[in-house]
């Protein structure tokens, strides 16, 4: 080349020398992963100028001169919109970054800088420009953004990945993939003690111990904090992977120094196997998950593969630790559902039914799902007497507000009648709420009365002489006997929804639902028909001496607000325009 051009070429200042500059321009044209070309839009031609566009393509010169738009048919098809959304219109230097297939096969990356020149109406003319093979740095931001950069393994990207893979490939050959999580027991301590400095020293020191264990087969990952993850694949027998889990735990048995500071290291471990215990990467993951949550709960350092066992464990641990959340962030509220005098209309009392509005769920939890898991867990003590204090406080206040007094009816879990503080809270409850005794029900059901008649009928007793009244709830569900009812205090029977939803239907329980009634009254009980949705159903209760209705006929549950207005509201005038249309 001579200087002329060069100097024209490059506009290379005045007092630059020469020599320098043509030896620039030399290797540039002779660099092997750049290259410059040229294209007339015109006449179609296009030319490659330099030595590099050979090195990169795996194409000579004279083939792109051949065929000018080889270039297109060498982007590769993922990446073909990426060229075909340049306008050559747009502000020079028009870059583009896409993957071309080389002559042998072979992937690259390249960059291309594209200066188009565009005539006195502004079309595009002609094109030059410079493609740059960007594979290396493409590959080194590739492998970056799949490292972990403190302790070199690959991360969690790199583990999503690599698990897919090794999922679709046991599916192929049938056999099996493991995956074994470790998580470091109370890690936290060791940056709270020594300083995050450390800690970093503390994970690639472990991150150099679990390499050890890598094989062909087994990769090691670091997938956050202080949890890491080993994947094995082709797994043929369990016990492979238990070998690991065991020689991890030994490794770690140990203690470790790490700048001159002996360390306990401790890790839990969880195992779930392909397809086994799971037969997809997400379930396969939460599964080994929870086993690895297992072994920290049964004390740390320990392995666990995973089983329905631990899962329904684990699910039930995890509800419990809502509730309990629940209970201090006080989620729960109360709605009121009347009871209604059968004769009048008139609502004579209200029973509280506890709602749980739980942050975790997101939703509105209904008694029966939590209720059985608060008594397993003693949360319903708690919870009890919450509801109890709520209650007594609101019927309190609807009285001092001038409604007619009704009474409150609260429901009452056999874990709280057996604890021996139980008389106490509810007198406590009183005492602080000033709610006349006489307007408290307590409803028990049938079941947990005749459990333990002995210690129920006491309690019943002394309720009474605190001048509290009992109720057994869903009578008619268990045992339907009159012979223990006689013998307890018991003042309202509540006759169970499935009674009522059969009177209309089955001509038994229409002849048994009168003589229950009648039975109750013999004995001085008040009855009380729950669940009654149908007119039909409130008539029949009517014409026989059924004392008290309720059920969604009249109202459903409903927040203290909405319960006030329904008072206020001519309920009186609804019950009867209700029981007119049925006669
Ligand atoms: P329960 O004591 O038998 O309460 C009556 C249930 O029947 C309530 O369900 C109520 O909403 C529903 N219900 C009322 N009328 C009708 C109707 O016409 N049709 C139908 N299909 N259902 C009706 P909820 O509120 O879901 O309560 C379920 C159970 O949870 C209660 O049964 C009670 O055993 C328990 N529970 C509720 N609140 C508490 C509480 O504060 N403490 C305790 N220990 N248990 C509670
Ligand atoms: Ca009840
Ligand atoms: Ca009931």
């Amino acid at each position: 080349m001579d200087s002329r051009t060069s100097r024209n070429l490059v506009q290379i200042d005045a007092n630059f020398d020469l020599k320098l500059a043509q030896l620039a321009v030399h290797h540039l044209l002779n660099s092997e992963d750049i290259c410059i070309f040229a294209q007339d839009l015109k006449n179609g031609t296009s030319a490659f100028g330099s030595h590099g566009a050979e090195k990169i393509y795996g194409y000579s010169s004279e083939e792109f001169r051949n065929d000018p738009l080889l270039w297109k048919k060498l982007i590769h098809s993922e990446d073909v919109s990426i060229a075909d959304k340049v306008s050559l219109t747009d502000p020079p230097p028009i870059r583009t970054e896409y993957r071309i297939i080389r002559k042998d096969g072979q992937v690259r990356w390249v960059a291309n800088s594209l200066y188009p020149q565009l005539d006195d109406k502004g079309r595009p003319i002609s094109l030059t420009g410079i493609t740059i093979d960007i594979t290396k740095y493409q590959q080194r931001l590739r492998s970056m953004a799949f490292t972990d950069f403190l302790t070199q393994l690959p991360n969690r990207h790199q583990f999503d990945e690599d698990i897919s893979t090794a999922l679709n490939e046991a599916l192929e050959y049938d056999d099996q993939t493991a995956i074994i999580y470790v998580d470091f027991d109370g890690f936290k301590r060791f940056n709270d003690k020594y300083g995050h400095q450390f800690g970093d020293d503390v994970l690639r020191h472990i991150a150099k111990l679990l390499r050890e264990f890598e094989n062909v087969r087994t990769r090691i990952y670091r997938l956050s904090g202080d949890e890491f993850a080993f994947i094995v694949r082709h797994v043929s027998d369990i016990d492979e992977v238990r070998k690991l889990a065991e020689g991890l735990l030994s490794k770690f048995r140990a203690s470790i120094e790490i700048a001159k500071t002996p360390l306990e290291i401790r890790c839990s471990i969880g195992v779930a196997l392909y397809p086994d215990h799971g037969g997809d990467v997400a379930t396969l993951l939460r599964n080994a998950d929870v086993a690895m949550y297992s072994a920290k709960e049964e004390g740390g350092h320990r392995y666990r593969e995973y089983s329905e066992r631990i899962q329904t464990m684990d699910e039930k641990a995890r509800l419990v630790e809502w509730l309990r959340k629940g209970v201090t962030d006080q989620e729960f509220e109360l709605h009121y559902q009347p009871k209604i005098d059968t004769l009048t209309g008139k609502v004579r009392g209200a029973e509280a039914l506890i709602r749980w509005r739980s942050k975790e769920h997101q939703r509105v939890v209904p008694p029966n799902e939590f209720i059985p898991l608060a008594e397993e867990s003693g949360l319903i003590r708690d919870i009890g007497t919450w509801v109890l204090e709520t209650a007594c406080q609101q019927n309190k206040m609807w009285q001092d507000s001038g409604f007619p007094p009704l009474c409150m009816c609260v429901n009452v879990s056999m874990v709280q009648l057996e604890d021996p503080e139980f008389l106490d809270v509810v007198q406590r409850v009183l005492k602080n709420t000033g709610l006349d005794p006489q307007y408290l029900e307590l409803e028990v059901t049938e079941s947990v009365l005749v459990k333990n008649m002995e210690r129920t009928s006491f309690i019943i007793d002394q309720l009474m002489s605190l001048g509290i009244r009992t109720a057994v709830d869903d009578f008619g569900v268990g045992y339907s006997s009159f012979h223990y009812l006689a013998h307890l205090h018991v003042k309202t029977l509540k006759l169970d929804r499935s009674f009522v939803q059969d009177l209309t239907t089955s001509p038994s329980v229409a002849r048994i639902v009168p003589a229950i009634i009648q039975m109750a009254h013999a004995l001085h009980m008040k009855v009380v028909a729950e669940g009654v949705e149908q007119k039909e159903q409130l008539d029949i209760l009517k014409g026989i001496q059924c004392d008290q209705v309720q059920g969604f006929l009249f109202s459903r549950p409903q927040t203290q607000e909405k319960f006030q207005e329904y008072l206020l509201d001519a309920h009186e005038e609804r019950f009867n325009i209700i029981t007119s249309a049925v006669q």
